[in-house]
């Protein structure tokens, strides 16, 4: 009689606990691996959140992609050094945000990078050789693009200019998805593209732990990170490159030489919003390890922890403080 009761809760309680729970969802945009992550009372709605962020993102990696022909970057980078392009107060904007993080890096991250950048093809091992970087090397210089906050329009002062939002737009889609979510009620939940992550509340009275993978070996975990209500990005050396010659190739370059940067091989930067974190983490990879602790330690409510190209680590003030 007993058995049969709880046999009968079980029957009961199974379907019930199954419409309230945990999804996760990925999906393969920006060229990257997205990975949406929530808790939602209702399983159907739920799912419907996780589909509206990952088309958020399309929508995003579309109006932003470099590979895209026909996205607005693509329009401005063929057009802007003829004259000012008109675009989207969303491009602007985030253009803008970069521009300023130029400013506060001096120089380090520069979107204009992607006048030598588009030289490069990690995938077919091919670069612009010395000759090719001397010809391009005058075109990267974040002032050369000039932008026209009341008439919306963006222009290239030199004819050789490209830009390029690799550094900052998968940080900028993964706040924007959770800026959804939160308009939508939800109040648990982790966004991730690549390496750059957000989260949001804690993960069963815990915080979320975002890992910090070793950057020789995929499967080797160097740092376990506990997180609520803020992000994480890494940038490491060991996303996009090809070896010659014993020399690394990848995807982070200094805007100075137009070549890879070598003194650090992972940053990761944590900080309140994935926009800021995903732009820090480019910039302090560029900048090295002294200048790069000096930027995150005057920055408010942001941390560093970061791996020198001899394996030792490095962390920010406060983290050095609980180490
Ligand atoms: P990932 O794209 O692997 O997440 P990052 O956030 O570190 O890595 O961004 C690297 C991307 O940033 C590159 O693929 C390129 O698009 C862009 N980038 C490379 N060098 C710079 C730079 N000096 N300033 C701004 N953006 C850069
Ligand atoms: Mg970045």
């Amino acid at each position: 009689m007993k058995t049969n009761f709880l046999f009968f809760l079980l029957v009961l309680f199974i379907p019930i606990s199954a419409s309230a729970d945990w999804q996760r969802q990925e999906a393969a945009i920006m060229g990257t691996a997205i990975a949406v992550e929530l808790w939602h009372k209702d399983d159907t709605q739920g799912r419907a959140q996780i589909k509206s962020v990952l088309d958020e993102i399309h929508r995003i990696d579309n109006l932003m992609s470099s590979y895209k022909p026909d996205s607005e970057l693509s329009v401005v980078n063929a057009n802007a050094a003829n004259g000012p392009v008109a675009v989207s107060q969303e491009l602007l904007s985030l253009i803008i945000r970069a521009l300023e993080y130029s400013d506060i890096t001096t120089g380090a991250f520069d979107i204009t990078y992607a006048s030598a950048g588009q030289y490069y093809d990690y995938r077919n091992r091919e670069r612009p050789d010395n000759w090719q970087l001397q010809e391009v090397l005058p075109a990267i210089d974040y002032h050369h693009v000039r932008i026209n906050k009341a008439g919306s329009t963006v222009e290239f002062l030199h004819p050789g200019v490209r830009i390029d939002l690799g550094g900052i737009a998968k940080g900028y889609a993964v706040d924007r998805g959770m800026a959804m979510l939160q308009q939508a009620g939800v109040t648990t939940a982790l966004i991730s593209a690549g390496g750059d992550t957000r989260v949001m509340g804690k993960r069963w009275d815990r915080p979320w732990n975002i890992g910090i993978r070793n950057p020789r070996n995929e499967e080797k975990i160097v740092s376990m990170i506990p997180l609520e209500d803020s992000a994480i990005s890494t940038s490491g050396d060991y996303e996009r490159f090809f070896e010659e010659d014993g020399v690394r190739y990848h995807h982070i370059l200094n805007p100075e030489t137009g070549k890879s940067s070598h003194e650090i091989i992972s940053s990761s930067i944590i900080g309140k919003l994935a926009t800021d974190t995903d732009a820090l983490s480019t910039s302090v990879f560029v900048l090295g390890v002294e200048k790069g602790l000096q930027l995150i330690d005057s920055t408010p409510g942001t941390e560093a922890v970061i791996i020198d190209n001899k394996g030792n680590m490095h962390y920010s003030a406060g983290l050095a403080r609980v180490q």
